[in-house]
């Protein structure tokens, strides 16, 4: 199956751990490390054709050495994740994370970005507005969206980025 190479990044805590396992084994993880990086994959069908998903789960911000560089320089898919709940989350992406992609895709593949607002299930907690994170992901011509993975089903959120990716 043709293969798709996504990397999750953003703040500690945010919920990517979480985000990538719901997808791909179904379930919420209430408590995983935060240093623990590992790669998944999961096939997933878009428009009646079947892909090979690889998914970095990233931890920490080092993403120039070793293996992880390799794996950044053939991302075809971005996600760049925050929590709504915490203002600073959003502002590490705009600081930091998307301008270590442009630094770190120094091969010239086609590439996507996602901008995923995470935890909006705790509305109550809400710091950041819709609209803040959409004009960020408008600015960086990256695909938007608000999810949850606790509350979630995260296959219809995969397919979208996916189609997203596929047709531009
Ligand atoms: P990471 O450091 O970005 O990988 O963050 P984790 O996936 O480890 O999540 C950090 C904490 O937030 C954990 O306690 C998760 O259970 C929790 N969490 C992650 N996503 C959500 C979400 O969508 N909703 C809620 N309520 N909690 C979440
Ligand atoms: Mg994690």
């Amino acid at each position: 199956y043709p293969n798709i190479k996504i990397s999750i990044m953003g703040q500690g805590g945010s919920g990517k751990s979480a985000t990538v396992i719901k997808f791909v084994q179904n379930h919420f993880v209430e408590e995983y490390d935060p240093t623990i990086e590992d790669s998944y994959r999961k096939q997933l069908k878009v428009n009646e054709k079947i892909y090979m998903l690889d998914i970095l789960d990233t931890a920490g911000c080092e993403y120039y050495w070793g293996m992880r560089a390799q794996y950044i320089k053939e991302t075809n898919i971005f996600i760049l994740l925050y929590s709504i709940t915490d203002k600073s989350s959003l502002q590490l992406l705009k600081d930091q994370e998307y301008r270590d992609i442009l630094r770190g895709v120094v091969e010239e593949q086609e590439y996507s970005i996602i901008v995923v607002g995470n935890k909006q299930d705790l509305e109550n907690e809400r710091e950041v507005a819709t609209k803040e994170g959409e004009e960020f992901a408008e600015e960086i011509g990256a695909y938007f969206v608000e999810s949850s993975a606790k509350t979630d089903d995260l296959v219809p959120l995969f397919e979208k980025i996916v189609t997203f990716h596929l047709d531009g």
